[in-house]
């Protein structure tokens, strides 16, 4: 798969040097992107800016048709599609398929939510005038996503972007350019006109250094890490660009003793082995209330154990790769750190590296505590550190120490333990029996430094929207 960039309509770049694209399951290299940089990202910023000023003039209607047409595209090509993206991510196929659903309903949500753009008429003191609110897209968006959800992360910025009349360049992630390609691909066959999708792959610095400094791009929305995040807002600042950012987590999952257990088993899991725990909003740390520690440590191990580790183009795999050298290596410095601060392990323990690809098999610690590099630095492995709790109080006081405040979990079949408990989290999104939020209708994003801004639901289109007010004298 040699692909290009996508610019005002056009598939281009193919004098540039070539990046390679490799499956992390295997280390075999499965497609090449170009190198783009300043030039191509100013170039793909100008013809967006031209097409904002025509795609901007369509009605939400038509605008919704073509979102529309793009939606069923991306489910016609779902295996396709789930088949990129697990060779250049390492998710298993069956996730995969599940994200690249999850990645059409932004597209679905957003299309018709484009049509409830409201403003609204606010009553003067003054018999003479008339005192109006109204809603403008905010113009050209550069979009930088990470490699976790290749295809979720762009359509949950392109969705409501395109919906509220924005065009947008796509910076995808170094390791995951493939499917941000067929994605764009779809765009294209769906009709949406030249200029409002591009896409441009190669130095991430080069590139965003662009869309930070170019007047014309009107809005950064960011995924990843919490250290680019930071990089990001400096250098925005020059120019005081309107960002969003959805950045790290250490998302607790706490499970209060009088939770259904077999329901905090089946949700923990869920949210920690999910892409081999590599989502920002995977349980990173799980307590577990003193009296159902040692039978909840039981459960969960019989579960994990279960896991089939391998290549997720595999039947059966349950827990693929770990993306690249570092993040494994990430896993790793995480698991003996607790072991020397004196954690048990109970699962796991043991990574498997082989040939330039990084497996870790579930992993299970327990007698850990808050000293720990796993109990407060993102691990982003399928590592799971157990720790006891004894009141309720305690519970949130050890989950709220972070910095970061994107997802929380509680399990609790109480409705006024469970309230409290839900209330007292400094967290953005909160499951509460539930190990899986994430919804294109809901709002998405964290508190402290997970972020800014929200991506999905109402408050996921109010980002790409400007507001203006007119006080008109009659
Ligand atoms: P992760 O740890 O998930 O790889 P990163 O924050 O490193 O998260 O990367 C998320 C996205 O940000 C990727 O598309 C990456 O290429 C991009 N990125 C990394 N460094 C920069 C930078 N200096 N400017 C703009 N984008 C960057």
């Amino acid at each position: 798969m040699d692909k290009l960039l996508y610019i005002n309509g056009e598939w281009t770049g193919s004098e540039l040097e070539k990046i390679n694209i490799t499956n992390p399951a295997s280390g075999e290299i499965v497609g090449t992107v170009p190198n783009g940089g300043a030039t191509e990202t100013k170039q793909a910023i100008e013809a967006a800016h031209q097409a904002y000023l025509k795609w901007s003039k369509l009605t939400a209607y038509e605008r919704c048709d073509l979102l529309e047409r793009y939606y069923d595209l991306v489910l016609e090509n779902e295996d396709e599609l789930a088949r990129v993206l697990t060779l250049e991510m390492g998710k298993p196929l069956h996730e995969a398929k599940g994200e690249i659903k999850y990645a059409a309903s932004f597209l679905k949500w957003f299309a018709e939510e484009g049509k409830r753009v409201y403003g609204r008429t606010v009553p003067s003191q003054h018999g003479d005038k008339r005192l109006q609110v109204i809603k403008k897209a905010v113009g050209v968006v550069g979009a930088i996503t990470p490699w976790n959800f290749p295809a979720a992360m762009i359509t949950r910025k392109l969705g409501p972007a395109l919906a509220s009349g924005c065009s947008i360049v796509i910076k995808p992630a170094k390791q995951t350019p493939l499917t941000a390609v067929f994605l764009v691909e779809l765009a294209e066959k769906a009709g949406i006109p030249k200029g409002v999708v591009n896409l441009v792959t190669g130095n991430a610095s080069k590139i965003g250094d662009e869309l930070l400094s170019n007047p014309l791009v009107k809005k950064i929305t960011f995924t990843g890490s919490t250290e680019i995040g930071r990089v990001l807002m400096e250098k925005g600042a020059k120019h005081i660009k309107n960002l969003s950012l959805e950045l790290g987590g250490h998302a607790p999952i706490i499970v209060l003793d009088d939770a259904d257990l077999d329901l905090a088993v089946k949700g923990t899991m869920a949210s920690k082995f999910r892409n081999a725990g590599q989502t920002c909003i995977c349980g990173n740390r799980i307590y577990v209330q003193e009296n159902i520690y040692e039978e909840f440590i039981t459960r969960f191990v019989e579960e994990a154990s279960k896991l089939k580790v391998g290549n997720g183009l595999d039947e059966g795999t349950d827990i693929g790769p770990i993306i690249d050298k570092n993040g494994y290596q990430k896993v790793e410095e995480h698991v003996q750190d607790a072991l020397s601060k004196g954690a048990t392990c109970v699962l796991g323990g043991e990574g498997t590296p082989k040939n330039g690809a990084y497996f870790y098999p579930p992993t299970v610690l327990k007698d850990v505590n808050s000293t720990m590099l796993v109990m407060h630095e993102e691990t982003f492995g399928p590592v799971a550190p157990i720790q006891k709790f004894t009141t309720d109080e305690d519970a949130v006081e050890l989950a709220n120490q972070s910095p970061y405040g994107l997802a929380a979990y509680v399990f609790s079949e109480s409705n006024r333990r469970g309230t409290k408990v839900v209330e007292a989290l400094d967290y953005g999104i909160i499951g509460w029996n539930d190990g899986a939020p994430s919804t294109a209708q809901a709002p998405f994003g964290g508190m402290k430094e997970s972020g800014m801004g929200r991506e999905g639901g109402i408050e996921g289109l109010e980002e790409y929207l400007e507001t203006k007010y007119v006080s008109i004298g009659v």
